[in-house]
């Protein structure tokens, strides 16, 4: 008897499978679904294949078939939608975003959504939230329009060892301490641990205590993403010590915001793509981000790497080596807002010192968040075209620098369309399927049956950022649309209030 039911459930079930496996997206195969027909529309799917014209059907969050034009036969309770002149790609995933906070205080996300961004990775730059469950979970009871991962950050996990005695090498016994904290970190739900090498506390640890740390990310299958100690004379060192870790500790490697940061290093960018590809060769799985700006933002010690500030010829050769005083805009200076904006030679020359004095001073009063305007558009150019770097913006809800908002607007407006460096495939798979293989997120990133309806269409003729360094917040436009797990978060202009995002966590 039991037998015979259980024969029974066995004969249901198989039908049962059946008939989903007949549901299947197959092509000319008639759907019976409630969902959205997107129709006549250029998709481009992520893996950097070339553009072509397509139809997407959205079930629930997912996509629940794709095809050539004309190819899926869908009946049933299903809305259409016409996306002539559109191009639809995978939502964009940008794996180096400053919102911890800001996408809790404003979990609209204009700012992202309107360039086309559905998930974010935050706790960069060796800084993240702490505890990560806690995190996650206001995450999840926030409900952003956008996706949101974290990182645990080193700096985090030091100062939370170390309190204020954090300048100098740690112990045996404090590395242990920190190696605890990022295990939890890691089993809470961070994708892997973040460095901030040129911040303080991170900036004091040695590379054995990096290597110690991410032995523990390793372990959890997540990767390290650095912030490296020199993006300056001592780039090539600094990338030689990322890749050595991931050799050492045995794990994927991310090098954040690549770029050759001043005029001594300028035409660099060749040979640190040379440095990833034969790491590459020998089986360390390294790879870079980089926003799409010829200007960083920082705070003004970076200025000085010996750190000391107050000392007249040390200030003066930093200044020199980024090129000069006019090249540093000062963005936040909470003891003078009126020279927020302005360049530090003018700031200085306003106030009758020299750039070093200026400098100089206001160090001593507390210091001050900077752009800098110092990378050559050579090496900016060719980190663009590299299918080695993916896209990030560095940025976030509120930035101070047009990345937070114009980011993946810009990579499509100006490389692609207005400076030609590649084609729309090749952007869009550093946008999408690039930083989803580092993630190691095998649903999103990619237009495929199967794949969470993350999507982005956008207008190729328009597509364009407006954030600058004077108005940092404008959006970008030719954003058409913009979905998160199937449902609209942006269409024409506007935010529809609809905010689908969830916590991501490594699976
Ligand atoms: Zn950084």
């Amino acid at each position: 008897m039991r037998f015979r039911r259980r024969a029974l459930w066995s004969a249901v079930l198989a039908i049962l499978i059946l008939t989903v496996a007949a549901r299947q997206p197959v092509e000319g195969v008639a759907q019976e679904a409630s969902g959205i027909l997107l129709r006549d529309v250029l998709i481009v799917d992520g893996t950097g294949t070339l553009p072509y014209p397509g139809e997407l059907l959205i079930v629930g969050d997912e996509i629940a078939a794709v095809g050539p034009a004309g190819s899926l036969d869908v009946t049933g309770d299903v809305h259409i939608e016409n996306l002539s002149g559109l191009m639809l790609a995978p939502g964009f995933i940008d794996i180096h975003n400053h919102s911890d906070n800001g996408i809790l205080n404003q979990p609209s996300a204009e700012a992202l959504i309107s360039q086309g961004e559905t998930t974010i990775i935050v706790g960069p730059d060796g800084g993240s939230a702490w505890p990560i469950a806690d995190y996650l979970n206001r995450i999840e009871s926030t409900r952003p329009a956008v996706n949101v991962g974290t990182l645990v950050g080193h700096g985090t996990v030091r100062r939370a060892v170390m309190g204020d005695d954090y300048r100098r090498t740690a112990t045996p016994a404090e590395v242990q301490a920190m190696a605890t904290r990022v295990d939890r970190g890691m089993r809470e739900g961070a994708f892997g641990l973040s460095t901030g090498l040129e911040y303080d506390p991170g900036f004091y640890s040695d590379t054995e205590e990096l290597i110690e740390l991410s032995k523990v990310a390793a372990a959890h299958g997540g990767f390290y993403m650095s912030h490296m100690r020199d993006e300056e004379e001592g780039v090539m060192d600094a990338i030689a010590e990322a890749i050595q870790i991931g050799r050492e500790a045995n794990l994927p490697i991310q090098i954040s915001h690549i770029k050759m940061g001043n005029a001594s290093v300028w035409g660099g960018a060749a040979k640190a793509l040379e440095m990833i590809r034969q790491a590459r060769a020998t089986g360390v799985d390294v790879f870079a981000d980089w926003y799409p700006y010829q200007a960083w933002a920082s705070s003004l010690n970076i200025v000085v790497r010996s750190r000391r500030f107050t000392d007249p010829e040390e200030v003066a050769a930093g200044l020199e080596a980024m090129g000069g005083a006019d090249r540093l805009q000062i963005t936040n200076y909470p003891p003078d807002r009126s020279v927020e904006g302005k360049r530090l030679l003018e700031i200085a020359q306003s106030k009758d010192l020299t750039p070093v004095e200026m400098y100089i001073q206001m160090m001593r009063a507390g210091g001050a968040s900077v752009i800098g305007h110092t990378m050559d558009k050579g090496d900016v150019d060719t980190f663009a075209a590299s299918p080695l770097v993916m896209v990030a913006s560095d940025g976030g809800i509120g930035s101070a620098h047009p990345r937070g908002a114009g980011t993946f607007s810009r990579m499509l407006g100006h490389y692609v369309r207005e400076e030609g460096i590649l084609p729309v495939e090749r952007a869009v798979y550093k946008m999408t399927s690039l930083p989803a293989r580092r993630l190691g997120l095998t649903d999103r990133g990619r237009i495929v049956a199967g794949a969470k309806a993350d999507l982005v269409a956008f207008d190729m003729a328009t597509v364009s950022d407006s954030s600058t360094f004077e108005e940092s917040s404008l959006l970008s436009v030719g954003i058409e649309r913009v979905w998160v797990n199937g449902q609209l978060v942006w269409s024409e202009g506007a935010a529809t209030g609809t905010r689908p995002g969830r916590p991501l966590r490594p699976r």
